[in-house]
């Protein structure tokens, strides 16, 4: 995957493409696997870097969703937990199993849970994890050895599928590109074109890295641009009402220790009656989400000070250790594209669709917007269905049911932070052998070592400190002040490939290291 190789083909082509895709996050990057490996010509245009808005800070997890079982949404669960099945069995090295476990301190929800989960695990039908069952207190320990104790009874065991986000998007775009698609990041939609009869027949992109404009011809332009999906209908239709209804979530990241343990914690109801997360991630501990109404989208969302405590204080109700602020060792936010309440009526977030929804506008534009990461390859079928409908486009089914994602491997150990390359690694560690400073770890609390940084500039289209150090490793996400202090000696390695300077060094690093304090609690 190559920048400047995707900008040649954007330059050279005078005839329209199939579809022109704006946004790089799941839903775009979906939508355009689906439609290479369809055979379609596809362009994808992604404003800052691929899964830099939502898709880079979920709360880790391929699952039905066991909050939309609740609120008795059963199509969904059941919709969310075939598509769970299908993406481990179609990218393993980057979706693997995790126990959950949701612990019992009453009478009643052991038998309540129990149940609930029997009906999830009936759900999934051929597409089930392992099956669900009522631990004892001893088993529930076991499990998590560092629950909090006082009252603790038992607990229920169910299962559900982790990943990590980015990486999973990266390979998908791979995947895209492997089929023949072209995806440029950096490359903002600007404009619509539209014909005399008011049809959409084009967009203007914009390189934002040399400035140069291009006028791309489409048959069906879609817009996958989540939280900023609005701006995209406004572009075309400048009285669009608004359909999204952003909802901001956190995650707290602290050391693996506060879990000590390969499962993860499940809070069915939180003092607000939300659901709430403690899992095992890349060796640490990821607690959240909250869901909380904010009033627009933007790409760097700050935590709100009662979510930072809301979070802090529902661990501490669960753990035995209970974490403090000082041990928080970064924070990341992230914003739900939910589509707007039928008459968009003021109301709680939490209660809104989790469902995709297919708009068409009178110009041709095609949004779809909500879903989850999860349901990404549903939507993207669903998206192209109809695009081939309103583009004419040549008909062909689907194929991605069974199309193995980038990297396919199987049986690799999910503790080696090495096996979110799946059968790249060889490539990588053949880039450590070149040189033994590439072999090298970048820093003492992270495992990353400098070979992935040339690969995620060879290979993954990284441009930024922010691509290398947020989505291709996640190390911002894991300690911000570890990617802080290992931003020069990132950023040396990444001049070096992309034939730069000390003043693009001393610049990147002092911008990532003022951006990186967002994703520190002071
Ligand atoms: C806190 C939180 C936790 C979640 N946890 C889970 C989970 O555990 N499991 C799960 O299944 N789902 C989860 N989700 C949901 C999931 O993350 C989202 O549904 C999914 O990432 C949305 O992807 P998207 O592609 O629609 O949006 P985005 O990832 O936001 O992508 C839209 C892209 O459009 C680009 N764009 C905008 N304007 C333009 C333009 N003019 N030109 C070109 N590009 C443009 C943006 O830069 C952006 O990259 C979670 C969401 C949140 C917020």
């Amino acid at each position: 995957m190559k920048r400047d190789e995707m900008l040649a083909r954007l330059r050279s082509r005078d005839q329209p493409w199939d579809m022109v895709i704006i946004g790089g996050g799941a839903t775009g990057v979906g939508i355009a696997v689906d439609g290479a490996t369809r055979g379609l010509d596809v362009l994808l245009l992604e404003r800052e870097d691929f899964g830099k808005a939502t898709s880079s800070r979920s709360t880790k997890l391929v699952h039905g969703g066991v909050r939309y079982l609740e609120q008795g949404n059963i199509s969904l669960v059941m919709e969310a937990l075939k598509e769970r099945g299908l993406l481990r069995q179609n990218a393993p090295h980057l979706v693997h199993d995790l126990a959950f476990v949701v612990p019992n301190y009453s009478w009643w929800e052991t038998p309540f849970y129990g149940i609930g989960m029997k009906i999830y695990d009936l759900l999934a039908g051929q597409y089930g994890f392992g099956r669900s069952r009522i631990l004892s207190l001893a088993e529930t320990l076991e499990k998590l050895p560092n629950l909090q104790q006082d009252g603790l009874r038992g607990g229920v065991v169910y299962y559900d599928g982790q990943f990590d986000d980015s990486r999973l998007l990266i390979h998908l775009a791979q995947t895209a590109v492997d089929h023949g698609a072209t995806l440029v990041n950096y490359a903002p939609a600007v404009e619509l074109t539209k014909d005399e009869a008011g049809y959409l027949s084009g967009v203007i992109v914009e390189d934002t890295e040399s400035g140069e404009r291009f006028a791309v011809q489409a048959k069906v332009v879609v817009n996958a641009a989540g939280i900023f999906a609005d701006s995209i209908r406004k572009m075309a239709d400048a009285e669009a009402k608004k359909m999204i209804a952003p909802s901001q979530g956190i995650h707290l990241v602290f050391e693996g220790s506060f879990l000590r343990a390969n499962a993860a914690i499940m809070v069915p109801h939180t003092s607000d009656g939300r659901v709430l997360f403690a899992i095992p991630w890349h060796g640490h501990t990821v607690v959240g989400t909250t869901d909380t109404e904010i009033d627009g989208p933007s790409y760097d969302p700050l935590p709100f000070e009662e979510e930072i405590q809301f979070v802090l204080d529902t661990a501490g109700q669960y753990l035995s250790r209970p974490p403090k602020r000082s041990d928080v060792l970064s924070v990341y936010v992230g914003i739900r594209p939910l589509v707007k309440a039928a008459g968009g009526g003021k109301g709680s977030t939490s209660a809104l669709s989790r469902d995709h929804t297919i708009h068409v506008d009178q110009s041709g534009l095609l949004t779809i917007v909500g879903g989850k990461w999860t349901t990404y390859r549903h939507m993207a079928e669903d998206c192209v269905n109809h695009a081939i409908t309103l583009g004419k486009l040549n008909d062909t089914d689907c194929v991605t049911k069974h199309l193995k994602i980038h990297g396919y491997l199987e049986g690799v150990d999910e503790l080696d932070s090495f096996s979110v390359y799946g059968s790249d690694i060889g490539a990588i560690r053949a880039i450590a052998a070149t040189d033994p400073k590439l072999g090298e770890t970048l820093h003492p609390a992270l495992p990353y070592i400098g070979a992935e940084v040339v690969w995620a500039v060879r290979e993954e289209m990284a441009r930024t400190l922010d691509d290398v150090l947020s989505r291709r490793l996640r190390a911002l996400f894991l300690n911000a002040k570890a990617a802080s202090e290992m931003a020069p000696a990132v950023a040396a390695i990444m001049a070096a490939e992309l034939g730069l300077g000390q003043q693009w060094i001393d610049g990147e690093v002092a911008r990532f290291q003022e951006f990186a304090k967002k994703y520190q609690v002071s």
